[in-house]
């Protein structure tokens, strides 16, 4: 059972498996398989509360980071992957810890809109859209969907909504995503608190350092999500029990711990695991204007497109969101998600859906930044890894939970094996 306080600081993450062996806290070497941001704040939590113990990050690639990084050209600056985070406190916990309170800020909570282009035509998503589905129809599909192990269509019975809250997160369609974990508070996946949940909320609401986040807001980093990156790469850098390797890779946990000389049960793997289950690919645009250019474009979050012959699945209006600068002054700038199940890579067709949907002036900048993979997490899959048995350590958005919140939270609920608090008892 977990505590009052355990969902004050966890909150909903608390739902989600924690597949970690209670064994690993008596490891005196711990090998951390991926250096994403999962890996990276795993071995920071441990080796700060654990100087004792000795830490080998290990990543396969030449830098830090995972899908994280930041595209920047001139005073133009983008995310690939996320690039910003919703409100959980276990975020601004980590960033207060590693000392970027100055750079992190809150969304810019005048412009939250959201709109779903269909039938070309931008709708609104606000609180009118449950309407729109029928309140009736959506009490009838969340008491359905608690039965667990079904899809985010069958929770969301419209299916041009439900697809682009999909899209929006996971970039794939409603009837692919498990909804419990998706949304495992609607779903009521796994354990519940004693409490209701909106007393729990007003004193989470009480726990954030820095700043309490405003409704419907969410927040980023001065520089982009590369600035958090490179932030926890220099603390851990002062921790004398890390120790990271990069251009290094493991077929799998055990062989990790051969190379070692550890246990398996010191090793924890903070990695997709190859041909596990299928993946959605994406390219990454970014499109700048003359501000003048782009007057029609109302200000807002951004917009999803569900219609699947169109090549683009949304547009983030970055220069919009953020509380720190994404443009030169007097420009805004796009970032276009074109998912390849819709687009044969033809860049050209990118820039006339863009006229279409933006604007026909002539852009200032348009460029292909980058190519990203998101994993799949097909109905039942959340219920399928909480049934199975912990062999191995296994962190991080290709496991258990696909937002930085989780993979930051998840961390912390690790670095409690290591007092033996909340985290571990699941
Ligand atoms: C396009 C996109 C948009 C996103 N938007 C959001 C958002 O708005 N909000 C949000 O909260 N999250 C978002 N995310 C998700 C967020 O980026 C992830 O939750 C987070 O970055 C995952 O970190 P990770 O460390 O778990 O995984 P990864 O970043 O995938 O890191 C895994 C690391 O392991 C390394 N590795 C792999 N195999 C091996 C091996 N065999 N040996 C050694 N190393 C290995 C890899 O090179 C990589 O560095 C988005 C992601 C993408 C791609």
């Amino acid at each position: 059972m977990y505590l009052l306080q355990d969902w004050i600081r966890y909150g909903d993450e608390l739902r989600r498996p924690l597949h970690i062996l209670p064994k690993v806290s008596s490891s005196s070497h711990i090998a951390i398989v991926g250096g994403g941001l999962s890996g990276l704040t795993t071995a920071y939590r441990i080796a700060e509360k654990r100087p004792d113990i000795s830490i080998t990050l290990i990543e396969k690639g030449k830098s830090l980071g995972g899908v994280i990084s930041t595209w920047k050209d001139g005073e133009w600056c983008c995310d690939l992957a996320v690039n910003a985070t919703r409100p959980h406190p276990a975020v601004w916990r980590l960033v207060d810890d590693i000392g970027l309170g100055e750079k992190f800020h809150p969304s810019n909570h005048a412009v939250r809109r959201r709109w779903i282009y269909e039938n070309g035509k931008s709708h609104p998503l606000n609180p009118l859209t449950a309407i729109k589905i029928g309140p009736l129809n959506i009490l009838r599909s969340i008491n359905k969907v608690r039965k667990g192990g079904l899809s985010v269509d069958q929770l969301i019975p419209n299916k041009m909504i439900a697809d682009a809250m999909t899209l929006g997160i996971v970039n794939d369609t409603a009837a692919n995503v498990d909804a419990d974990f998706l949304f495992p508070r609607l779903t009521r996946f796994g354990r519940n608190p004693a409490k209701r949940w909106s007393s729990i909320k007003r004193k989470i609401k009480q726990t954030y350092p820095l700043f309490t986040p405003k409704r419907g807001t969410v927040a980023s980093f001065e520089g982009g999500m590369s600035t958090l990156v490179n932030q926890l790469e220099k603390q851990i850098g002062k921790l004398p029990n890390v120790k990271i390797l990069l251009n290094t890779s493991f077929e799998n946990t055990g062989q990790a711990a051969d190379f070692f000389g550890i246990p398996e049960s010191s090793v924890i793997w903070a990695a997709p695991v190859n041909n596990e289950r299928p993946s959605n690919k994406l390219s990454v645009f970014v499109i700048g204007y003359k501000e003048a250019d782009v007057k029609s474009v109302k200000k807002g979050y951004g917009t999803l497109i569900p219609e699947s012959d169109i090549p683009i699945s949304g547009i983030l209006h970055e220069s919009d969101i953020h509380g720190s600068r994404r443009a030169p002054i007097g420009h805004r700038l796009f970032r276009i998600m074109v998912p390849h199940s819709r687009w044969d890579g033809d860049n050209e067709e990118i820039r006339q859906y863009v006229r279409e949907l933006l604007s026909n002036a002539d852009p200032v900048i348009f460029e292909k930044i980058g190519e990203r993979t998101i994993p799949s997490y097909p109905p039942g899959y959340l219920s399928k890894i909480s049934n199975s048995d912990i062999s191995i350590n296994r962190i991080g958005w290709s496991f258990s939970g696909v937002s930085i919140t989780h993979v930051i939270a998840e961390a912390e609920r690790v670095a409690d094996f290591f007092n033996n608090k909340a985290g571990g008892s699941a």
